[in-house]
């Protein structure tokens, strides 16, 4: 996590959250998130124009893409109407200190990403399975997306704000923020 500035909710007409991928279509695939993302936050959220993976961010040695490269380059993207931008990547990412991540934000700030490489099933040898993949894609989103709203790790086992170290942490947490969280949440952003 990286802590940032934060632009909040009702700056000007900036009311949405932007999903851009990373070198990657998969705007079909994740067709359910936007309306997901709706529910979770009570903001719009719609596709932008994929950008490509930074040059620099690769690591040969681990076959791994660093994230913090990823949150950089969306950095860059000027604003527009969008109060947060969720990247979208489809490789490996990691983390220095971390064997890989499935995403990372500035807490608090405008940018966060998701890697979808180790949430499908594929990964772990087994057959694809869509409501695994689209559960693990939302609670991974809203996760990340929950941190831009300044929200921490939390301990309550079926809370989306639980760290997961693993994709059976995934799996067992819910895709809802608990009620501190979501109290939290309603705070920043207004009850959606
Ligand atoms: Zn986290
Ligand atoms: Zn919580």
């Amino acid at each position: 996590m990286v802590r940032g500035e934060n632009p909040s909710p009702g700056e000007g007409n900036a009311v949405a959250i932007g999903l851009i991928p990373f070198g990657c279509s998969v705007e079909e695939e994740l067709s359910f998130l936007p309306e997901a993302l709706h529910e979770a936050f009570g903001l719009q959220a719609s596709w932008c124009p994929a950008i490509p993976l930074p040059r620099g961010a690769y690591r040969k040695g681990r076959g791994q893409y660093l994230a913090a490269s990823l949150l950089q380059a969306l950095a860059r993207t000027p604003p527009g109407k969008y109060l947060r931008l969720l990247g979208i990547a489809d490789v490996d990412l990691y983390a220095p200190g971390l064997n890989f991540v499935f995403g990372q934000a500035v807490v608090g700030g405008r940018e966060c990403v998701i890697s979808l490489w180790r949430l499908r099933p594929y990964f772990y040898g087994l057959s694809p399975e869509g409501s695994v993949f689209r559960d693990r894609v939302v609670k991974e989103a809203v996760h990340e997306l929950g941190h831009t709203f300044g929200l921490d790790h939390c301990r309550d086992p079926g809370c989306v704000m639980r760290f997961s170290n693993s994709i059976a942490d995934t799996d067992r947490k819910g895709r809802d923020f608990c009620p501190h969280c979501r109290g939290s949440l309603e705070r920043v952003i207004g009850r959606p």
